[in-house]
This record gives structure tokens, sequence and C-alpha cells, in this order.
């Protein structure tokens, strides 16, 4: 299979792992028994490349597990020591960094909640100077690519060459049925600014649920991302961090089994002619609609004059209310999601608007 940049990239990173890359391993390392525990069962996965647990764990309110600090970088190297398995740890400041490299963790991720900070980012990189150790970095918490792009470029400043992302999901007060919107768009934008870094998925932080995982995963892949990073817990109704979106690894094998592993591009001719054939009818479609949105502007243009000739406000309430009406309708008959449609039609008016005011404003 043709590799492009990142599959070899990572096959040099991490000579020794399959590729998607898969790290896993518990949110939080709660006793040395229990990581052994997760690690041992992991290492007979053969596509687990790396083993994560979560030693200081950023929680978003005070009073839930915040993880056993420092005393867990023993067990991870006993895991080490025990299963071969690499190791990597979140750190949020100098400290945790420091730690780490000298217990010999062999990778480090930035969490969420830190992505999100570029003086504890920036605190982070400067310690890593020098050091050559591969650095996963999590979107931040809100869907900010300026965050998660600032973050890669502090570490790369600083000669950190390692450097992977994690999409995990952004916080949004609708994301059901998952924990963290996907807002997969994200990881395209970060790809077309930084099209070397692998972009690795984080299925549990994104679903919250075990169940929607395996969904995820594959979605991931279809997208053409990286790797996964899976959280596996021994016993995952009773971890003591993110109980509900933690597998055991049974089922992580099982997920890992079934997914599917898609190809960028493939050799078939007639595969690639018909793929030829369907995008050059999507494109005289584009360019239509293109067109059609031309024409609608003008009838903007001249409604704005209209509207002005009768000091009319711009926006009327109830005609939009009636115009996301008739399109759903109309959308519904010809049998279009309506949140398509919705959002369609949200851009379609909020430049209408626009166009409208500016219009207004130059005569
Ligand atoms: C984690 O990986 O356990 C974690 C805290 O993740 P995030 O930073 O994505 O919330
Ligand atoms: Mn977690």
């Amino acid at each position: 299979m043709a590799a492009n940049r990142r599959t070899s990239l990572l096959s040099s990173w991490f000579p020794e792992a399959t590729q998607p890359l898969v790290v896993a391993g518990p949110c939080s390392a709660e006793s040395e028994k229990q990581v052994l525990a997760i690690a041992k069962s992991l290492k007979e996965i053969s596509q687990v490349s790396l083993f994560r647990a979560g030693v200081w764990k950023p929680r978003t309110r005070p009073g839930s597990f915040e993880g056993v600090g420092e005393v867990a970088l023993g067990w991870l190297q006993s895991v080490k020591r025990e299963t071969g398995l690499p190791t990597a740890v979140e750190v949020a400041n100098a400290h945790h960094v420091e730690a780490s490299l000298k217990a010999g963790m062999d990778a480090l991720w930035i969490g969420a909640r830190t992505t999100v900070n570029p003086f504890f980012v920036q605190e982070i990189a400067e310690s890593l100077r020098g050091v050559d150790i591969p650095v996963f970095v999590k979107n931040p918490i809100h869907p900010e690519l300026g965050l998660w792009l600032g973050a890669i470029e502090r570490l790369s400043q600083v000669g950190v060459e390692k450097i992977l992302a994690v999409h995990r999901g952004f916080f949004s007060t609708q994301a059901a049925p998952f924990r963290n919107d996907p807002k997969w768009e994200l990881s395209f934008d970060l790809r077309a600014e930084a099209p070397n870094i692998p972009i690795l998925a984080d299925p549990s932080h994104i679903a919250g649920d075990r169940n929607l995982i395996q969904e995820v995963a594959q979605t991931a892949l279809d997208l053409n991302l990286d790797g996964l990073m899976i959280e596996t817990h021994n016993d995952p109704d009773r971890a003591l961090s993110d109980a509900a979106q933690q597998v055991t690894p049974e089922s992580l094998q099982s997920i890992l089994t079934h997914l599917e592993v898609k190809r960028e591009e493939v050799s078939d001719a007639k595969l690639v002619s018909v793929i030829e054939d369907i995008r050059s009818r999507i494109d005289a479609l584009d360019e239509s609609l293109l067109s059609q949105l031309a024409q609608r502007n003008e009838l903007v243009a001249e409604m704005a004059k209209i509207k002005e000739s009768g000091k009319m406000t711009i926006f009327q309430l109830n005609r939009w209310f009636q115009l996301v009406d008739d399109r759903r309708k109309w959308g519904d008959k010809l049998k279009l999601d309506n949140s398509l449609v919705h959002d369609v039609f949200q851009v379609i008016h909020k430049h209408s608007v626009g166009l409208q005011t500016q219009l207004n404003k130059e005569k």
C-alpha cells in the first residue's frame, strides 16, 4: 500500500507499531495491580502499540478522583518492564514533564484542558527543549483550531519533532448522543494546515459511552485518521474516572477486529474512473448551485433597495420563520435531512442580511 508521509513518520517514530496506531489503557492509573493486569491483557492484542494511563487527572470540578500522582510512574515502569509495552502519560506542567522523563516514559500527551492554555503549553514546551519524545496534543475543549495548532507550533518551535494530534471532540450543550461533539471538520482543518501531523481519534472521550465506541472508531478510520486512543480498564464499571466510556481488553479486541481499515486512494482503474465520473457530475451541480446563489443575491440586492425606499427593517422575524418552515417542508418532500436544510439556510440568510446591510451602508 502506498504509504503517505504520516504513515512513514509513524513507522519511524514507533518502529514496533502496527497502523492505524492504537493507544490503549485506563483513563487513570489506580493501583500497580490494576495497570499490570490491564497491560498484560493488552499485550496480547497485537494492534495495541502504546499503553496509556493518567497519573495526574485534570478534573473539571474538584472532589472527583484526581489521580494518584507521581507514585504511578513507578507502576508504569513495572508495566514496561513486565510487558515490554511503551508507556504514555498526560502532562500539564513542567514538573509533570520532568518527573515523567526521569521515570523513562516513552510518550507524553497534553490534555484538552491544557491545550486551551498557552501559558501551560509554553511551559511544557520549554521543559521539552532538546528532548526526543513523541508528544500527543489533544484538541482544546472548545472548537478553536488556533489553540490546537498553537500548541503544536509551540512544541515544534522548541525542537520537538514527533508531534501527533488527538481528536477527542468538543464540549457542546448539544453533543448528544455523544459526550463531546465530534465536529470532525476540525480534523480536516487541522490536516489542511498541518498535513504531516498524524491525527488519532479518541472515541472514548468523544462517545462518553462504551457502546458507541465501535461506531465512532469506524467513523474516524473512514475519515482517514491515523490511529485511535481507547480507554481500556479491567473493571470499567468500577473505574475511578470515566467509567462509562472505558472498555475491557476483551471488548477492545473485538472492536479492533471488527474495524474496517479503508484506503485513501485505490489503483483499480475501473473504480477510479467511476469516482471521476461521479465527481465531475457533483462539480457540475455545485457550479449550478453557485450560479443560483448569484441569481439569488441579485434579488436580495433589489430587495435591499426596495426596503430602504420604504424605510423597512432588513430583518423581519415573520418572514424568517416562514422561510425556515417552507424550506423544511420542501426539504422533507425531497427526503433531505432537516439539519442540512436548516444549516444551509442559516448561512444563506446570514449572508443575505449581511449583503443588504452592506448595500444600504454604501448607498
Ligand atoms: C484523558 O485522556 O483521560 C483525558 C483527561 O482526556 P481529555 O484531556 O481529552 O479530556
Ligand atoms: Mn479519561
